[in-house]
């Protein structure tokens, strides 16, 4: 049994593929000695295209307000005890500009579906940020849009956008949100993304409520036909203002045994050591890219709004300015033989 799991890991490192049998047995027989094989594999798929270069995003958390009612989300709209926020586009411009300078080639604004930024307003952000930061990408990570909006803010000049698809199952999409939400608009919006021209990140949280490992199996499945270009995967961590207040955290070992998984899927794909990763393991980052990650997405928000993104409970570095994030990473980095790379990081094909 062992022996042929220990197979499954080789066949997946030189065929990138299994078949959904295959995937849940390795998922469903998860042992720490599989766990190992599988970093090792997955390290040395990563290697021969990044190496040991960790690409940084850095961060601006634009708004907290939201119309969604995400179950797991600690933003979401009925959550009444959030003070809500929303940055203004000078501050959002010099958070963009205070990590150009700290060496981030790569800028995400993230937020709420904030109906304040509309095409027009976030369209303006995002040509300033190019003005402002010579060869940087702009990611933009907003929520579901329509196609005409993703158009016009990619005419804008942004580059890639970031929207996690949170389950591949559509039942599992109906468990996590409300009947008003669709996972077939979801999927949707990231088709629209991709044929617009972004590139596409996509993700899920491991461990969500109701998740089983028949998801797994699809989500498995569909990094290996959708191949995003980034893949955000990270513990589910309740937040005690939501529904899914008492449910259990998704674990360490799970998402690492997944990030070597994905990498071996798709060995070119962008994989971040999630900050939600960091939050259940002081180490959590670091141990990502020992299992395959190669991307770390730190905080560029202004501290005074950091604790009000609160997407789950103890989130880490609200406290911190962003050169301290980024001081912070770079050491961890290099403490296990990595090294933060001052680059756009974009997906090398
Ligand atoms: N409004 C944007 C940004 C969402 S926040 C959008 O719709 O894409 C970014 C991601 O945080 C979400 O996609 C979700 O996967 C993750 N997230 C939200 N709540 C979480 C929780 N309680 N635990 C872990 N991750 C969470």
């Amino acid at each position: 049994m062992a022996e042929r799991l220990e197979q499954l890991v080789d066949k997946l490192a030189a065929e990138h593929t299994l078949t959904d049998g295959e995937y849940r047995d390795l998922i469903a027989g998860r042992t720490p000695e599989l766990a190992e094989r599988l970093a090792e594999r997955a390290v040395a798929a990563r290697e021969p295209i990044y190496g040991t270069k960790v690409f940084t995003r850095g961060l601006v958390e634009i708004s907290n307000y939201c119309k969604n009612d995400c179950l797991y989300c600690g933003i979401r709209r009925s959550n009444k005890n959030v003070e809500r926020y929303r940055l203004d586009p000078d501050t959002i411009v010099a958070c963009a500009r205070e990590g150009y300078e700290l060496g981030f080639r790569t800028i995400v604004l993230q937020g709420g579906e904030d109906g304040h930024f509309t095409d027009e307003v976030l369209g303006d952000i995002v040509v300033r940020i190019k003005e402002t930061c010579p060869d940087t990408a702009v990611t933009l990570s907003m929520g579901e849009r329509s196609r005409e909006s993703y158009q016009r803010l990619f005419d804008a000049g942004a580059d890639r956008y970031l929207l996690r698809h949170e389950t591949a199952s559509p039942e599992h999409y109906a468990q996590l949100h409300p009947a008003e939400m669709s996972w077939e608009h979801r999927m949707q919006c990231l088709r629209d993304l991709r044929e617009i021209g972004y590139q596409v990140g996509a993700g899920f949280m491991v461990g969500a409520p109701y998740q089983t490992v028949e998801h797994l199996v699809r989500e498995m499945r569909f990094v290996e036909d959708f191949k995003p270009d980034m893949c955000g995967i990270g513990p589910f961590i309740p937040h005690h203002d939501t529904p899914f207040a008492n449910e259990p955290q998704g674990t360490l070992e799970l998402t690492l045994y997944l990030l070597s998984m994905i990498r071996l899927i798709h060995p070119s794909v962008l994989l971040p050591a999630t900050t939600a990763l960091g939050t259940i393991d002081e180490r959590g980052r670091e141990k990502g890219m020992l299992a395959g990650a190669n991307v770390v997405m730190p905080n560029l928000s202004p501290v005074a709004v950091r604790k009000q993104y609160e997407l789950y409970d103890n989130k880490i570095c609200t406290g911190e300015e962003s050169a301290q994030c980024r001081g912070c990473l770079g050491l961890r980095m290099t403490l296990i033989g990595y090294e933060l790379a001052i680059d756009r990081g974009d997906i090398r094909k």
